[in-house]
């Protein structure tokens, strides 16, 4: 096993997206090359602002909190492989689930690949068919027009969120009501956690 650059780590519950409300231990990872302007999180782009932390540690830390559900996120998270960390979790009896904007190759056996494709950089074709969830994050009214092209994308098992920046939820939201009435397959994640006041 090798180190990985922790930015956070932390029991709670996942907030958003279709396993909402179910407690997750997450492993946020530094280092990020996306650029999201809107990103709520930039302190997680330089990975060398991070510590360096075994595999074998982050595992016994889940495995001491009795978490039998681990998110890895970042910052992005494939930015390393990620094979050993997910098998010794998956070993342990733990699911693994993936926050990934898909630029970087997959890397790591995952339960869950949440995929949640950027404007800023362009995803690998893979993600399409891999993923179980498409969420994406609408911070402008356009946005709405573009997850349709990604949704258009994805394998027919995979579950469709269009998600408000939590900044403009309050301009965006009347039309992501619409957006998915007129198309019913998608849903609409919101941030709880944020309305729980929880990390
Ligand atoms: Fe932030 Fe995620 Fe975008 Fe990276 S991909 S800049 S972590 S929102």
């Amino acid at each position: 096993m090798t180190s990985l650059p922790l930015m956070e780590s932390f029991y709670t519950l996942q907030g958003e997206g279709f396993h909402k409300g179910k407690p997750a231990y997450f492993v946020r990872l530094g280092g990020c090359d996306v650029g999201c302007h809107w990103c709520d999180v930039k302190e997680s782009w330089d990975k060398d602002l991070h510590p360096t932390v075994s595999e074998s540690a982050i595992v016994e830390e889940v495995v001491n909190v009795g978490a039998k559900h681990v998110v890895i996120t970042g910052g992005e998270p494939l930015m390393y492989n990620l094979d050993s960390l997910t098998a010794e979790l998956r070993k342990r009896d733990v699911s693994v689930h993936l926050e990934t904007s898909g630029v970087y190759p997959l890397s790591g056996t995952w339960d869950w690949i949440c995929f949640s494709p950027k404007k800023f950089k362009k995803p690998r074709e893979e993600f399409y068919q891999i993923s179980d969830e498409l969420k994406i994050v609408i911070f402008n009214r356009s946005d709405v027009k573009w997850s349709l092209e990604h949704g258009e994308k994805m394998n027919k098992k995979a579950h469709l969120f269009v998600q408000p920046e939590w900044s403009k939820e309050a301009e965006v939201l009347p039309g992501l009501l619409q957006f998915v009435k007129n198309n019913q397959h998608w849903r609409v994640s919101l941030q709880t956690h944020k309305y729980m006041n929880i990390p």
